[in-house]
């Protein structure tokens, strides 16, 4: 199958990676919102909210609270947005969840400055 998150797990794609376990796979996005963007995504492939496994969602969101405390700790976020879009407004058809932080001031920091940080 062609999709880019399977091929970010398998390793055929690099992928700042921040936190792995036998389930999930978080990554910082390549294109951020904001800095310390990241995506949790399941090692199996599901596409949307429609087809994943409840148990796979409920480790997500266990793995999304892990990594709200590791943005409150590393990079004194001021807030966090939680997305997940499906159908027409989703473009990379595995389901993903987006974690992405709010500053009450600008950080200037880049992926690679912000990998360093976090990893
Ligand atoms: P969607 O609209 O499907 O919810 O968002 C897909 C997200 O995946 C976008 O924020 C996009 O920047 C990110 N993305 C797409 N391709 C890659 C990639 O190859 N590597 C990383 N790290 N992120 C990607
Ligand atoms: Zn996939």
């Amino acid at each position: 199958m062609d999709c880019i998150f399977c091929k970010i797990i398998k390793g055929d794609i690099p992928s700042y990676t921040i936190y792995e376990d036998n389930i999930v796979k978080v990554f910082l996005d390549i294109n951020p919102m904001s800095p310390g963007h990241m995506l949790i995504i399941p090692k199996d492939h599901y596409e949307n909210l429609d087809d994943i496994d409840i148990n796979v969602l409920t480790h997500i969101n266990n793995v999304a609270k892990k990594m709200h405390n590791l943005l409150k700790d590393k990079l004194n976020i001021d807030g966090l947005t939680i997305i997940q879009n499906n159908g027409d407004v989703q473009e990379v058809k595995h389901y993903h969840m987006h974690l992405k932080p709010f500053y009450k001031e600008n950080k200037g920091l880049n992926v690679e400055e912000i990998y360093q940080i976090l990893k």
